[in-house]
């Protein structure tokens, strides 16, 4: 039986409402699951995180296996209980983080980022068919993580569901490159069901990672591989190219052929989540996405507004709001908006540094995409997805639904 039950199906798409049950508790789909990569959203406490709604955060399990190390947060009774985290919590496998040492820019790549400091100074030493060989960021240490090490560190986390270790590869690589990687990381995924079964913590759901690039022929053979194979849900990863346009063609490729294979199991677009994208996302029928760039870019100084234009965000930073005294957007339910917090008040916090400026930014950003996904949720379920997918992309203001 899957572990999501769809409630409703979009007759104009391939999207999907319902909800997904794990072992602490359900997450109403399509759903944006913020990211506690080092066991905390950054800034915030999981009483924030709930209160703005969200059902599930992501933890990384090669950040949390480096530092503080998965033995120690196993000591503590598990990720949940040492982060304070009551909800349900999806575990990215580290097989991302690995490979972005290695394949040097493959993360901007995919995901349009900056370079990120602490993945860059680590160096990875050997891809083999047994493991990853890499050296710490940390402290320069030579450390070794094979599928089953992934298996076993978010065992030890005990996150409710767990990613397979992958090889997410780059764009820049060769066909070749990305077709023999692409069997090695389905070899990979056979290893990791393999351990989960032995070993896994009763309860925790495991999903595999569709890789092929942006090849039509590798990306279905790599869903038939998942989707035939024991996992309770599907991700989507590596490279789905370098335009927008690609991106979706690449996950529609994907979506149409789980719409035949695993119609019912749930399925995960891995680190994007740009507005218009997590609409084009549900419309291709993703249950859920994860991405750095609501609470990234607000640490940045940027808030999240109705303006497609500019990619629906504003520099608070800038010049010509020292004297603004409205909220970032008037009619915005946030803690920060609510208690009428100037744009001028942030600018001048955001400018001196103070980490008050960097919270307010992070909860009104969360605040805004879990309206977004809540219009769209709300819409699938009231069989008005096309009306409220048009008018999120024409820069309505989210919180339709709530606003009947
Ligand atoms: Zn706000």
């Amino acid at each position: 039986m899957s572990a999501l039950e769809i409630l409703s199906r979009d007759p104009g798409s391939q999207a999907r409402a319902g909800v997904l049950h794990t072992a602490h508790g359900d997450v109403r789909t399509p759903a944006f699951v913020p990211l506690a990569t080092k066991a905390t959203v950054k800034g915030l406490e999981p009483r924030d995180v709930a209160a703005l709604g969200y059902d599930m955060v992501l933890g990384n399990t090669f950040h949390l296996f480096l530092d503080p190390g998965h033995e120690r947060i196993g000591r503590f009774g598990g990720l949940h209980r040492f982060m304070r985290w009551d909800g349900p919590i999806i575990t990215d496998s580290g097989g991302f983080q690995v490979f972005s040492m290695g394949h040097g820019t493959v993360a901007d790549e995919i995901k349009g980022r900056a370079p990120q400091g602490a993945d860059r100074a680590g160096a990875i030493l050997a891809i083999e068919e047994e493991g990853v060989r890499f050296r710490s960021y940390l402290n320069g240490e030579e450390r070794f993580m094979a599928p089953e090490t992934s298996m076993e560190v978010q065992a030890a986390l005990g996150s409710d569901l767990a990613l397979v270790f992958d090889e997410c590869t780059p764009f820049h690589v060769t066909r070749d490159y990305t077709a023999r990687s692409t069997e090695r990381t389905h070899r990979w995924l056979t290893r990791c069901l393999d351990w989960h079964a032995e070993h896994g913590p009763e309860g925790q759901l495991v999903y595999g990672i569709v890789q092929g690039g942006v090849y039509e022929d590798l990306r279905r053979e790599s869903t038939e591989a998942v989707a035939t194979s024991a996992v309770d849900g599907v991700a989507i990863g590596g490279s789905l190219g370098d335009r927008k346009a690609q991106i979706y063609e690449v996950t529609g490729w994907v979506t149409r052929d789980l719409d035949a294979l695993a119609p019912d199991k749930p399925r995960h677009l891995l680190g994007i989540g740009e507005i218009d994208d997590l609409i084009r996302g549900v419309e291709l029928g993703i249950d859920h996405f994860d991405c750095a760039m609501p609470t990234r870019i607000g640490r940045h100084g940027m808030a999240l507004v109705p303006d497609p234009d500019h990619r629906w965000r504003v520099d608070l930073t800038a010049a010509r709001w020292k004297d603004d005294e409205t909220p970032i957007m008037e009619d915005c339910p946030c803690p920060c908006c609510a208690a009428g917090f100037s744009r001028g008040y942030l600018r001048y916090l955001l400018k001196a540094r103070e980490l008050t400026g960097l919270r307010l930014l992070t909860l009104h950003n969360l605040a805004f995409v879990q309206r977004v996904m809540t219009d769209l949720r709300e819409a699938i379920l009231a069989g008005a997805l096309a009306e409220t997918a048009a008018a999120l992309r024409a820069g309505a203001s989210p919180g339709l639904s709530a606003r009947g």
